[in-house]
């Protein structure tokens, strides 16, 4: 081992987004690392090629405007913090609008190059078939989507069968801001106050028989993704489609999850709705609500275009798309504590996609504090968390703790990974948005815009503080 540091290396495995931006955060601290990537003697089915950082399907880092997406703010936040990812990113940009897309040889070659050539870092191709022996006392798990059998078994060995998911059976998840209360209203099933519930649980969206119609017909006719060959076909009650639950049958859907039953429209109350979708809230902040039962591979036009016929989602704002994928991660809210370490294996962390966050910038932006909290630890000092008004922050709160469990589905896990949104920082303080001068009227999208600019503008700012900058 090179190595020209007095510390003992941590372990990285997986050099994906994550695993990469890791082992580059440890090292620039000046501690030694030994990034374990399998690729070179074992392939997943996805990747093509043996570069570390390769990006396994679109060449988008999504939107670069860091004035008001979520995900631009991610860039800067990850800019400010030195990431390597970001660095390589810039570096092997291709014209792409609003977006930072890259070449994608390019960007990986440069990922590659940087580790390869980092002093303090070794390279070691080789699959990890077990959780990390205690004499790696430092170690981050970053082995992604497609995380290799052997440790996949061993991490549900340790953590337990419901611990670990195979898919993601994702439905919509809608801003809340953005449904019309003047057709939907408050109220669970039957008025059940449950466990922790108050009776009016959810968002209700009413349905008169040719609405329901037109949706089932709309759902039937809709375009959908296929399953790729090696992900099969991961069919289990409880978890269809909803269009395979329309296709079905013309009743199925109103016997099923948009069953009218136990529900009285507030805003029209002697007339019984002939099917309800129902919205359940997603995030502890209640920005969030997530359409209840409605997973699809059905292609993202095509939802957007379809859920927007539910009568008071016409100008619904989808926080995420539905879906069914394969994806490997764990339930980490009950996993793992607010650092991202394993609950009962001091300094064994988790980073990447299989911590349940979404995309290649999410990854690596959980790979980079990953890999400052383990640095921080071997440095004998406490990991620093970012503020939770920051992208980082928001979206490690969703990952360690943000969901809402729900108490109507007992043994049923509610997390599920998700892409950084404005939805997941906290809500601005009273004020926070000004009335532009000049401007008569403020609100709808105006206001909006503003929102989404001030919690941009906070995000960074606290960002730079929290960075010393
Ligand atoms: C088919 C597919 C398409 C996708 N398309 C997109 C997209 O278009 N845009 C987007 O933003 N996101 C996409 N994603 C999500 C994408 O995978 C993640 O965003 C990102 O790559 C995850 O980063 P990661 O570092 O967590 O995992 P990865 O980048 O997958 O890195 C994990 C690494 O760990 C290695 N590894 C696994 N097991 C072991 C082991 N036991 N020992 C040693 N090494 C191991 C793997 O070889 C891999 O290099 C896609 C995912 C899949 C599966």
């Amino acid at each position: 081992m090179t190595k020209t540091s007095s510390h003992t290396p941590i372990h990285v495995i997986g050099g994906g987004l994550a695993g990469s931006e890791a082992a580059w955060q440890i090292a620039e601290t000046g501690i030694p690392v030994i990034l374990h990537e399998m690729r070179g003697v074992r392939g997943t089915d996805a990747h093509k090629t043996d570069s570390l950082a390769e990006l396994v399907c679109s060449n988008s880092f999504r939107s670069d405007d860091a004035t008001s997406n979520a995900v631009g703010v991610l860039h800067a936040e990850m800019r400010l913090a030195g990431s390597l990812i970001m660095r390589s990113a810039d570096a092997n940009q291709v014209p792409a609008g609003g977006a930072l897309a890259v070449d994608r040889d390019g960007f990986s070659a440069a990922v590659t190059a940087a580790l390869e050539s980092h002093p303090l870092i070794t390279v070691t191709r080789e699959e990890v078939t077990g959780l990390p022996p205690e004499a790696w006392d430092q170690a981050i798990i970053a082995t992604g989507p497609l995380t290799a059998p052997s440790l996949a078994a061993a991490i549900q060995a340790r953590t337990g069968a419901d611990s670990l998911a195979f898919f993601d059976a994702i439905a919509p998840i809608v801003h809340t801001a953005s449904i019309d209360m003047d057709i939907c209203w408050f109220q669970s099933r039957y008025d059940k106050v449950g466990p922790g519930g108050t009776g009016k649980d959810y968002i209700n969206c009413p349905m008169d028989e040719a609405q329901y119609n037109a949706f089932v017909d709309a759902l039937i006719a809709g375009d959908t993704t296929g399953f790729k060959e090696w992900e099969g076909t991961p069919y289990f009650d409880g978890c269809l489609p909803i269009e395979v639950m329309a296709e079905r049958g013309r009743e199925t859907l109103r016997h099923g999850p948009m069953k009218p039953m136990g529900l009285t429209n507030a805003h029209n109350p002697t007339v019984k709705a002939y099917a309800v979708v129902q919205l359940r809230q997603d995030n502890a902040l209640g920005t969030l609500y997530n359409m209840v039962g409605f997973q699809t591979k059905l292609k993202y036009g095509a939802q957007a275009e379809i859920f927007r016929l539910i009568p008071g989602l016409e100008n619904a704002e989808f926080a995420r798309l539905g879906g069914l994928h394969r994806n490997t991660y764990i339930n980490s809210p009950t996993l793992l504590d607010r650092s991202l370490t394993l609950k009962g294996r001091p300094g064994l962390r988790f980073a990447g996609q299989i911590t349940g966050c979404e995309g290649y910038v999410e990854s690596a932006s959980i790979g980079l504090l990953a890999g400052r909290f383990a640095a921080a630890e071997r440095l004998g000092q406490t990991p620093s968390l970012p503020p939770e008004t920051t992208a980082f922050g928001a979206l490690l709160n969703h990952i360690t703790g943000g969901h809402i469990v729900s108490d109507d589905e007992p043994g049923k896990r509610s997390f599920q990974p998700m892409n950084v949104n404005f939805g997941l920082f906290p809500p601005l303080e009273p004020g926070a948005v000004v009335r532009p001068e000049g401007l008569k009227r403020f609100r709808g999208k105006d206001k909006a815009v503003a929102k989404k600019q001030a919690t941009a503008a906070r995000a960074l700012e606290d960002c730079a503080r929290w960075l010393g900058r």
